[in-house]
C-alpha cells in the first residue's frame, strides 16, 4: 500500500491521539534515519504503522493472536497490551501489503527491544519514546539530544528508564526488556 492510503486506513483504526502519535513516529524515525543515512522510506513505515493494532481491544487482541498462531507467552497473556506489537507485525504483512522483513522486525520489538537488534529496530524504538508529543517520561531533552548523538547511548538511557519506572509499579516487566537493557550494557 501506497504510505498515504496506509494514513487513512490507520486515521479510522486508531484514536486521535494514537493517530497523532503516529504520526510523530513516522516523522521522527524519518529524521534519525536521515541522521545515521538509513532508508528514511524504510524508517517512515515502520514508525507509521508500529502501533497499528494498539487500539483493538485487549480480548480481541488475544483472540486474534490465537487465530493467527502468534505465540503468547504468560506475561503477555495477562498484559495483553504487549502484544500490539508482535500483532502489530502480523497485520503490517497481512492488512497493510507490508512485505519488507525489516520493517516488519522494527514493529515487532518495538515495545521491548530484543538483544541484537538492528539499526531500524533501534531507530522506532527510540523514535516511539521520544517524537514531539510525548512529554512524560524524565530528561527528555536529554534522551532527544542523546538519539541524534548516539543510538546505543539513547538505548541504554531509554531502557534503564524504563526499568525504573516499571520498578516503581509502572507495570509488569517484560523480561525481555531486561535482557535487552543487558545487551546494551554487556551485564
Ligand atoms: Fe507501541
Ligand atoms: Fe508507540
Amino acid at each position: 500500500m501506497e504510505r498515504l492510503d496506509i494514513e487513512k486506513k490507520l486515521k479510522k483504526e486508531l484514536d486521535k491521539e494514537r493517530y497523532r502519535h503516529t504520526l510523530g513516529v513516522m516523522y521522527t524515525a524519518a529524521s534519525l534515519a536521515m541522521a545515521y543515512g538509513v532508508s528514511m522510506e524504510q524508517a517512515m513505515y515502520a514508525g507509521l504503522l508500529h502501533d497499528c493494532a494498539k487500539c483493538i481491544p485487549n480480548h480481541e487482541k488475544l483472540k486474534l493472536c490465537k487465530k493467527h498462531k502468534i505465540p503468547v507467552s504468560k506475561m503477555e497473556e495477562s498484559n495483553p497490551f504487549l502484544l500490539h506489537a508482535k500483532l502489530g507485525a502480523y497485520l503490517a504483512q497481512e492488512n497493510y501489503g507490508v512485505k519488507d522483513k525489516e520493517v516488519l522486525h522494527a514493529i515487532q520489538v518495538h515495545t521491548t527491544g530484543e538483544p541484537g537488534m538492528g539499526i531500524l529496530d533501534k531507530i522506532i524504538y527510540i523514535a516511539d519514546y521520544i517524537e514531539p508529543n510525548r512529554e512524560k517520561a524524565p530528561d527528555l531533552n536529554e534522551v532527544r539530544r542523546l538519539a541524534f548523538q548516539d543510538l546505543d547511548q539513547a538505548m541504554v538511557k531509554i531502557l534503564s528508564d524504563t526499568l525504573d519506572y516499571l520498578k516503581k509499579g509502572g507495570g509488569d516487566l517484560d523480561p525481555l526488556t531486561l535482557k535487552t537493557y543487558h545487551y546494551f550494557t554487556n551485564q
